[in-house]
């Protein structure tokens, strides 16, 4: 294979935005190629259960993302095990560098290279992760039923959070580092208000406790920050909602950017401030950040390159 490889469409990036936009670019006959990265499959793959797929009751999230990938593939997408390291949108057709020393050039682009939560870098969080440790109460709140659950944090994602987590946990402990929340004054009303939530103050965590066969979180360990004492909580899920990064590096100084680096696109379409430069799911979502929603922008985006394409024949 050359080093050079032309397509008409690339798509970078494999979570539920990518694979669906390959779905879609392939029944257009777009050939697409797509670009998996370090984390083939996306954020999905560090998950269990995944319940709120539709058309899939339960289905474990690594499965989920295996599906996605075999019908692109199946479809006719060039699925490529390769990570793009620099990004040129400025000259056409656009470039892309990766790791292999390969060079994609494309005549339109999809950017779904998604969002990482940001967590603590505790001992054992990488460990129990899927199995307790959590960052997103949308997809793992319901496993809490009648549990005893914390939130690590103190703006408005942790303190929505945890209002969320009472529908199902029966208590919840809110772990804040600080004496006061950053959290709006109307959502720190609201958990005040909420006879479920108990806040508590100064404290940081130190690590999560948890059994390994089978594997699940029983406590926290955590410091208080007044007097550096050692304190052990018992909860069954820990929440880390201290904000998320979009995965924009790449070509954060080319398009338009909000809210630390989420990509601005048109409202109602997929368009970026770079004429037939798409983009979707988590990369331009600070809101819902689910795998449907990112699914949904994946499509869009496919249908927005596609009728780019057929205006610019010559792209
Ligand atoms: C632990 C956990 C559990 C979750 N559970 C659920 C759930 O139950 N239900 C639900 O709806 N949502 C859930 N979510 C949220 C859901 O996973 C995300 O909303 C969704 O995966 C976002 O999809 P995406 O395609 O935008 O990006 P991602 O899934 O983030 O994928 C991004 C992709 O881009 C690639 N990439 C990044 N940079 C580059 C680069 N430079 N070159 C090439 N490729 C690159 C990565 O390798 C990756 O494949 C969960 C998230 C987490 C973290």
């Amino acid at each position: 294979m050359s080093n050079h490889i032309k397509s008409k469409l690339l798509i970078i990036g494999s979570g539920p935005a990518g694979y669906t936009a390959a779905v879609y670019a392939s029944r257009a006959m777009l050939s697409p190629i797509l670009i998996q990265g370090i984390q083939p499959g996306g954020q999905l793959t560090i998950t269990t259960e995944v319940e709120n797929w539709p058309g899939e009751e339960e289905i474990q999230g690594p499965d989920l993302m295996i599906k996605m990938e075999n019908h692109a593939r199946k479809l006719g997408c060039e699925v490529i095990s390769d990570h793009i390291k620099k990004l040129n949108l400025n000259d056409r057709p656009f470039c892309a560098e990766a790791d292999s020393g390969k060079l994609y050039y494309a005549d339109s682009i999809i950017l779904a290279t998604g969002a990482q939560a940001n967590w603590l870098g505790l001992q054992n969080e990488e460990k129990f992760k899927g199995f307790g440790v959590s960052a997103c109460a949308t997809c793992d709140g319901f496993f809490y039923k009648d549990k005893v659950v914390a939130v690590v944090g103190g703006g408005n994602m942790a303190v929505e959070e945890a209002l969320f987590l009472t529908k199902f946990a029966s208590r919840v402990l809110l772990i804040h580092r600080r004496d006061s929340l950053r959290a709006e004054k109307i959502l720190q009303h609201r958990l005040m208000e909420n006879k479920k939530i108990e806040i508590l103050w100064n404290k940081k965590v130190i690590d999560v406790i948890g059994e390994n066969n089978p594997p699940g979180v029983t406590g926290l360990i955590l410091e208080d920050t007044n007097n550096k004492k050692l304190i052990n909580i018992d909860a069954s899920g820990v929440f880390i909602a201290i904000g998320h990064s979009p995965a924009s590096e790449l070509f954060v100084e080319q398009l338009k950017t909000y809210d630390g680096g989420y990509i601005v696109t048109e409202p109602g379409s997929t368009k970026t401030s770079i004429e037939g430069v798409f983009a979707a799911g988590d990369l331009v979502d600070n809101v819902y950040r689910q795998a449907v929603t990112s699914a949904a922008t994946g499509c869009m985006a496919a249908l927005d390159a596609e009728k780019y394409l057929s205006k610019n024949k010559g792209a």
